[in-house]
């Protein structure tokens, strides 16, 4: 029993519930699904409508763990069939002959990961939402005002010209990068913006990949190459701004010139088959993960460098985390909104999110640096890489999300 309770009616402008999710992208849906029978009432407001929440044209690099956690809420069925996992992951640095090969035998595991849509993994979260009881959405919406009172939080909220008053016991922000709810919070950020550019789009290519990753890394920054279904790859290119732009305004045969010289005529004959988009990269980590009656998640905490794809996969442990610690504070009847409880989050995610942070950071460092002894310790860390089993497997299971303290939800 909660002690809050929604009363739905499009009449009504004042409504009670257990938790506020402000975002309904796929950590903060991933957050309410976790959330299944708990018993806890959740509203999920989102400023767009359902289906522009999933039409962004990206997919991700989906870590062993992001796949156990879906597995866990019971949506992995719906997302496997339509994503690509792969066995292999190459390492290399730029022209040099010396690739280090991932593959599964490292880690005993059937695959290393998988490259999945954004859209592939929404709807599955959005249709499985419509399946739980005590789960509401409101969007699109817009959140005009909150405020904090001891026992709770209010949230004004404009959904289809109407201003509702919501009070809940506790506030999430998912809203991503540039979140609101940390704004109005004045929690603090640490960080700084890259010199460089995302570049990211699609191609079609003539040779298959065989369920093969790559990671090149080049000194204007690295460039992921994801495989997707049927002999298409997602490109996550990094470069300097000024070049990223130029890359993304250049004619498609000149365009497909720099590509082909940058993939090494791996993937044979090459077609551009999306938009070219640019995204700005940052390092971002929040002082607080939580507050009285509020906590963070996913971007809204913490951004990194996109070089092995490990942001999405952050939010989602985050989302399985705080679930885990809102149950389990439901079921000893304590306030799901009290700073004690929340701590205990911020006290699991913040150091784990903090060692991929610096870990992706590094990386992007050492390999755009062109300083001869940097050159000679890089070409060192990518032989023991090769053949030095222990920290092969360490860094896959980093990667791979097998390292810290994994969500219940996670293990079966
Ligand atoms: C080029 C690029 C490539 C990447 N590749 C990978 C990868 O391969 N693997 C990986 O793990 N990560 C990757 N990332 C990172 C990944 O995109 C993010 O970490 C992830 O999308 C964050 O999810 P989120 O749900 O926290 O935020 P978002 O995806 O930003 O979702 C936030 C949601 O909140 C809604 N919202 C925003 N403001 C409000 C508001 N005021 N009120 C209500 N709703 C609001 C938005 O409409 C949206 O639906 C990449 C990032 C970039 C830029």
């Amino acid at each position: 029993m909660t002690q809050n309770q929604i009363h739905d009616s499009s009449s009504n402008i004042s409504q009670d519930c257990d938790l506020i999710i402000v975002g309904g992208g796929i950590v903060g849906t991933t957050l309410a699904a976790a959330l299944k029978d708990s018993g806890l009432q959740v509203i999920i407001i989102e400023a767009q409508t359902l289906e522009q929440a999933a039409a962004r044209q990206r997919a991700y690099n989906l870590s062993l763990l992001s796949g156990r956690i879906f597995e866990g809420i019971g949506v992995w069925e719906e997302i496997l069939p339509k994503i690509a996992p792969y066995r292999n992951i190459r390492l290399s640095d730029g022209k040099s002959p010396g690739i280090v090969e991932f593959i599964p035998e490292d880690l005993g595991t059937e695959f290393l990961g998988y490259v999945a849509g954004h859209g592939v993994m929404l709807r599955a979260l959005q249709q499985f939402l419509k399946t739980c009881d005590g789960i509401q959405w409101l969007c699109s919406a817009e959140v005009t005002d909150m405020g904090w009172e001891e026992t709770g939080v209010t949230v004004a909220v404009r959904v289809e010209g109407e201003v509702r008053q919501l009070r809940s016991r506790l506030i999430v922000g998912a809203d991503g990068a540039r979140s609101r709810v940390r704004e109005r919070s004045l929690i603090s950020t640490r960080g700084w913006k890259y010199w460089q550019s995302c570049l990211t789009f699609e191609i079609q290519h003539q040779h298959p990949c065989n369920d093969t990753a790559f990671e090149r890394f080049w000194h204007t920054g690295p460039m992921g190459v994801l495989p997707l279904p049927e002999n298409r790859c997602q490109i996550v290119l990094t470069a300097p701004h000024a070049t990223a732009k130029a890359l993304k305004e250049l004619d498609e045969a000149s365009f497909l010139q720099e590509l082909e010289t940058r993939l090494g005529g791996v993937l044979g004959k090459v077609e551009v088959i999306s938009d070219r988009l640019v995204f700005p990269v940052q390092l971002m980590q929040c002082d607080r993960y939580a507050r009285s009656r509020l906590a963070l998640v996913g971007d809204a905490a913490h951004c990194c460098h996109p070089v092995g794809g490990q942001g999405l996969n952050l939010g989602l442990r985050d989302a399985a985390a705080l679930a885990q610690v809102l149950r389990e504070a439901h079921q000893r009847e304590e306030d799901i909104g009290s700073l004690t409880a929340l701590q205990r989050y911020e006290q699991w995610r913040k150091g784990e999110n903090l060692a991929i942070l610096g870990f992706t950071d590094f990386l992007d460092r050492a390999f755009s640096n062109q300083w001869l002894p940097f050159i000679f310790l890089r070409r060192l860390g990518l032989w023991m890489l090769r053949y030095l089993q222990p920290v092969k497997v360490f860094a896959l299971a980093l990667m791979t999300g097998l390292k810290g303290r994994a969500p219940e939800l996670a293990q079966y």
